[in-house]
């Protein structure tokens, strides 16, 4: 399995995006993963609703593959 890292955008604290293992088996609205990530925190880690292990990290730039995202300016 490959594990899947999500860009957050610079300011974003919350995201919503999807997880590609979960897509891939169960379609792409069975695969939601919603969390979170401080403004002082550079990464994190998550895990879907089936444990698939995804890597948070925030960009420098605009993200690709998040769907949603509260910014906190
Ligand atoms: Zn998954």
């Amino acid at each position: 399995m490959v594990d899947q890292t999500i860009w957050l955008a610079p300011k974003a604290i919350s995201f919503t995006a999807v997880c590609a293992a979960c897509a891939d088996e169960h379609g792409f609205l069975a695969a939601r993963v919603e969390g979170r990530l401080e403004l002082a925190r550079m990464h994190t880690s998550t895990t879907c609703s089936r444990g698939h292990a995804i890597r948070i990290e925030r960009a420098n730039h605009e993200p690709i593959g998040v769907l949603s995202a509260l910014s906190a300016s």
